[in-house]
């Protein structure tokens, strides 16, 4: 993969998105603990704040309940007095006036049933007075003979808001009068300041029809409004409630309430809510603040040092590249230490590529020396891109032109027809199974020269099992295969020639065994002549002897043939035969051989075929061998001992055996090892070449040939040949 694939693949964040993400997420966790610590701790202040402030709404009822009672007592006091007893209300007057001044109040008024106006510290003694339009107190006084407190409402005189408490003044058990202290908001403001309160509260005291009877502020402009009847509503519940709202100065509140179960009064206690909420905001708002310093700042160092090391990473991109190449490495300043130590790496990377480079080469140049010096071709073969490379000294090997671009279908074109299938069979051999391969092939040059090549290749196999890549090494091998050529041809000669001569040893038995059918042609022939002298030749008896004659004449073509075909120089192609008759033959060539020696033979060679391929001729020439050896070997035994046992088996399933032991000396155990050399004799006419030309043989045949020393005396030769698959008919 190229660089630009392998970066357009993995898109990772850099460096400075990284670190940038890591100071977010370590910051804004914390920030958001630390923000939900604050809102929860603010909660509780709160919760904290609004219990307290229940309780001062309850203070405030209840000193405006003290206050009511104060007045009542007063009232009920002043109800008693003689003058008003004895109705001299002139009298009267300066006392109550006296008591208005007591009780802070605006003015006394005394009514009576009917709601007539008796008397109001409001106006001089004696002066008009106006009459109460609605009376609503004094109608439950009536009815319940119990003082009690009016809603607030427009004072007939003075035209302001004021309210009244009210104590009946009874004549003989029933209520006559009543007399009410009017008492202003103002009066009553006084119990609101009392409590303390921030100034930034509002609080109030509402009657039982919600009109403001008194406020912490401006209560000349509110006093007797009435509340609207979403906070009028608020209100009917339970005596202590909690409900947002917005002042009639326009202020949103958080409302604290509590009624008087006396009166059904209720004081209202409002604390801003920006005043609620401030704090918890400053503090969130300081949060925000740190958190976004904080991102700012970690942002900004993340930025900075994102950007060094990436400057320190870029800066090493050139290096790392040239880390290939031959000159010296660009290593500019950097920033870390890690960094440093990476360009450090790069620098030994460098230069040990470098040396290593100089060691390839150098090994090159040697493994080119001695590729030329041995005339080595090299070949490389890459199976998966279909290529070939191949070396200068293959191709003057092989015989193409400098530039031209070769195949395996042109080396295959090149290798002699004769070995093509070989060399296909073994290359694809090499590719399905064994990982090395070695063959022998010639090859025909372009201007007619025949080559001997020798190939040693190796496979090389890709991970999944299939063959890859074969390489190898060709060499001409044309001077050693003809010198073994020649030295086969030399050993051919060799062999005939000691047949030749083996052969001679034999013909005087030869010429004997030729003579007895010639002997026995001729006395038939004279027989013949004899009857056919007879005036009346008996021809029954003329025709067995010319039958007679054709048999002889048979057996001496026999004895010629066989004869013949041991000298031929000719070559006999290897053939499947049968090892029985085979040895039949040769005992029939050397009967009178055998008989001149007084050696009997001991054949066993069982019943069935025993088949080996074969050159018949050679093998019948080691066979020969063998025997008359055994004969010489014997040549001191008794005459009546002398006998070769032969003896044929198969051996294993797959080797065919054949022993020829003798009664004679047996050799001698530090002979062994040495009879099957060349020109090794102990006899004075020997030549010493029997046993080694018919080791050649076996050796040619595959087979092996051994010999050994009897236990009850005389030397054993073993002949093992490979089995054959078919024996001839
Ligand atoms: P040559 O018969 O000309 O000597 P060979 O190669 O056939 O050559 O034999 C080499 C030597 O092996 C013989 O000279 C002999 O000493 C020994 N030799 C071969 N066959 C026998 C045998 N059957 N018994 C004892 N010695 C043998």
């Amino acid at each position: 993969m190229n660089e630009r694939a392998f970066l357009s693949q993995k898109q990772a964040p850099s460096v400075r998105a990284s670190i940038a993400a890591l100071v977010i997420a370590s910051i804004l966790p914390v920030a958001s603990v630390a923000a939900a610590l604050i809102v929860n701790f603010y909660a509780k202040e709160r919760a904290q704040l609004i219990a307290s402030s229940v309780q001062q709404a309850r203070n405030i009822i209840t000193a405006v309940d003290r206050d009511f009672d104060g007045v009542q007592l007063a009232l009920q006091a002043l109800a008693t007095s003689r003058a008003l007893r004895e109705n001299d209300l002139g009298n009267f007057y300066p006392r109550a006036a006296d008591m208005v001044d007591k009780l802070h109040a605006d003015s006394i008024v005394l009514l009576d049933t009917d709601g007539t106006m008796l008397l109001s510290t409001r106006r001089p003694w004696g002066a008009p007075l106006p009459r109460l339009p609605k009376a609503p107190l004094l109608a439950r006084i009536l009815a319940s003979g119990a003082p009690g407190v009016s809603d607030v409402f427009t004072g007939p005189i003075t035209r302001q808001p004021v309210f009244s408490v009210a104590v009946p003044v009874k004549r003989d058990g029933a209520v006559a009068m009543t007399l009410n202290a009017a008492i202003t908001p103002r009066h009553l403001q006084r119990l609101i300041s009392e409590q303390q309160l921030p100034a930034s509260w509002r609080a109030s005291v509402i009657d039982t029809q919600g009109q403001i009877a008194t406020r912490s502020h401006e209560v000349e402009k509110y006093a007797g409004r009435r509340l609207t009847a979403e906070q009028r509503r608020q209100l009917e519940g339970p005596a202590d409630a909690s409900f947002e709202t917005t002042t009639f100065d326009g202020i949103d509140v958080f409302v604290i309430s509590s009624r008087s179960p006396r009166t059904g009064w209720s004081a209202l206690l409002g604390i801003p809510r920006q005043e609620l909420t401030a704090g918890l905001r400053a503090t969130l708002a300081w949060l925000v603040a740190a958190t976004v310093a904080a991102l700012a700042i970690g942002l900004g160092l993340a930025w900075l040092i994102g950007g060094r090391i990436a400057s320190s990473i870029h800066a090493l991109i050139p290096a790392a590249r040239a880390v290939g190449e031959a000159g010296g490495l660009p290593m500019p300043p950097l920033h870390f230490r890690e960094a440093d130590e990476l360009g450090a790496a790069l620098h030994q990377a460098a230069s040990d590529m470098r040396r290593a480079r100089a060691l390839t080469r150098e090994s090159e140049q040697r493994l080119a020396l001695a590729a030329e010096a041995a005339q080595l071709g090299i070949w490389i073969r890459d199976l998966r891109r279909q290529e070939i490379w191949i070396s200068e000294q293959w191709r003057r090997l092989f015989g193409f032109a400098d530039a031209q671009r070769v195949t395996l279908a042109d080396l295959l074109a090149r290798v002699h027809p004769d070995d093509r299938g070989a060399v296909r069979r073994t290359l694809d051999k090499a590719m399905r199974g064994a990982p090395r391969y070695e063959m022998e092939y010639r090859i025909v040059l372009p201007d007619g020269e025949l080559r001997w090549i020798g190939s040693h290749g190796s496979v090389e196999r890709a991970p999944d099992g299939g063959p890859a890549l074969v390489r190898g090494v060709s060499l001409n091998i044309t001077k050693r295969k003809l010198a073994e050529l020649e030295v086969q041809q030399h050993q051919k000669e060799v062999t005939h020639l000691a047949r030749v001569a083996m052969l001679g040893e034999l013909s005087g038995a030869l010429a004997h065994e030729l003579n007895q059918p010639l002997t026995a042609i001729l006395s038939n022939a004279q027989a013949a002549r004899r009857y056919l002298a007879r005036p009346a030749p008996p021809l029954d008896e003329l025709g067995e002897i010319v039958d007679d004659i054709i048999a002889e004449d048979q057996r001496a073509g026999d004895i010629i043939q066989r004869l013949r075909r041991l000298f031929s120089k000719h070559e006999v192609p290897r053939q499947a035969l049968d090892l029985r008759p085979l040895v039949g033959d040769v005992l029939r060539l050397l009967r009178n051989d055998l008989i001149n020696h007084a050696v009997t033979v001991e054949a066993s060679l069982g019943e069935a075929a025993l088949p080996v391929r074969g050159d018949p001729v050679q093998l019948q020439q080691v066979l020969i061998n063998l025997l008359m050896n055994a004969c010489d070997a014997m040549a001191a035994t008794p005459p009546g001992e002398r006998r070769i046992t032969l003896r044929a088996q198969a051996a294993g399933a797959d080797t065919v055996r054949l022993s020829v032991a003798d009664r004679g000396g047996g050799i001698p155990d530090e002979t062994l090892a040495r009879i099957f050399d060349p020109f090794y004799t102990t006899k004075q006419r020997g030549m010493g070449l029997g046993l080694s030309i018919c080791r050649n043989i076996l050796t040619a045949h595959e087979g092996l040939l051994w010999a050994e020393n009897q236990a009850g005396g005389g030397a054993c030769f073993h002949l093992c040949l490979p089995r054959a698959a078919a024996a001839p008919a």
